[in-house]
């Protein structure tokens, strides 16, 4: 089943756009082959509100968003992850207004055990857009309920794209803020050691037995048939996983020399992002003993194991 991608988007960039009564989403000035038309800020309330993922480190956006704020409060900044385009801006919100900025952790405490080990020991690269000043006032953990203003949040943690990505469950309305986990105009990045295959098909998962009506993710459209995205993608990373086994069923392969073999006509400003997923599958793979390695690396050839 091929996967499809809705790339059709043209957000009027720093305009608060209407998406329900009390939601807003206000597009930051920082579109890109990664981040697609820019980095989506959600608002959410009438009186006391409430951003989600205020963004990057742009005076534009901060100004964008604080002319949509006008006169009212805001109380909290909620991370759905610390990557650059998502948290930056929520140090200089918090010393304007004064609301908590409330996240899951740090990148690097969020990592699997196993993650933590290859790490220290071995170079895999990638640590690349980690918000390393992320300042919490406020942790919170998997299926916590966190009431704010007029709304109960459920936190989902998912890992995947990011060890402390988390996405936020709002009932009343039956959505989904999905972040970077679930977007309609691509797959997301999994680079290791802070992006983990394993853990990122655990969290699309989760989000199956869920019945959230639509998603609004942290770049792109709000996706209003998300569990067929959520299956899409399921498929679309198994179909990959043996695109990679077969791409080294004969001979042992660097990530790069399988991005080469399977990936079909790749947009080469993504090339780097397609080594990190291709090395985030084999590290998964090693992981259920599919794969056999030397010694991780960017650059190690991997084998596929007997
Ligand atoms: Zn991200």
């Amino acid at each position: 089943m091929a996967i499809s991608f809705d790339t059709n988007h043209n957000p009027i960039v720093g305009k608060a756009e209407r998406l329900e009564d009390d939601l807003v989403v206000i597009t930051a000035d920082n579109a890109s082959p990664m981040t697609f038309t820019g980095t989506r800020s959600y608002v959410l309330g009438t009186d006391n509100l409430i951003i989600i993922d205020p963004g990057p480190a742009s005076a534009e956006h901060f100004n964008s968003i604080m002319e949509y704020i006008g006169k009212r409060k805001l109380t909290d900044i909620i991370l759905t992850h610390s990557h650059v385009d998502h948290s930056p801006l929520s140090r200089r919100l918090k010393n304007e207004t004064g609301a908590s900025i409330i996240g899951f952790g740090s990148a690097d405490e969020a990592r699997t055990n196993f993650m933590k080990r290859l790490s220290s020991s071995l170079d895999l690269g990638g640590e690349e857009g980690i918000d390393k000043e992320l300042a919490l006032d406020e942790k919170v953990y998997d299926k916590q309920f966190l009431d704010r203003n007029n709304y109960r949040f459920e936190v989902i943690h998912t890992p995947g794209h990011l060890s402390n990505h988390i996405c936020l469950s709002v009932k009343e309305k039956k959505a989904l803020f999905s972040g970077d986990h679930v977007m309609g105009w691509a797959t997301t990045l999994i680079s290791p050691p802070d992006g983990d295959l394993g853990s990122f098909i655990k969290s699309l998962e989760k989000l199956l037995t869920r019945d959230e009506k639509i998603y609004y993710p942290g770049h792109g459209k709000p996706l209003k048939e998300p569990k067929q995205m959520v299956l899409a993608q399921i498929a679309h990373r198994r179909d990959r996983e043996k695109q990679i086994l077969n791409s080294i069923a004969k001979i042992s392969r660097t990530p790069e020399e399988i991005v080469d073999n399977v990936y079909i006509d790749l947009n080469p400003m993504l090339k780097r992002a397609a080594v990190r997923n291709v090395l985030a599958h084999l590290i998964d793979l090693y992981e259920r003993g599919k794969v056999t390695v030397d010694e991780f690396s960017i650059s190690a050839k991997f084998s596929k194991a007997i």
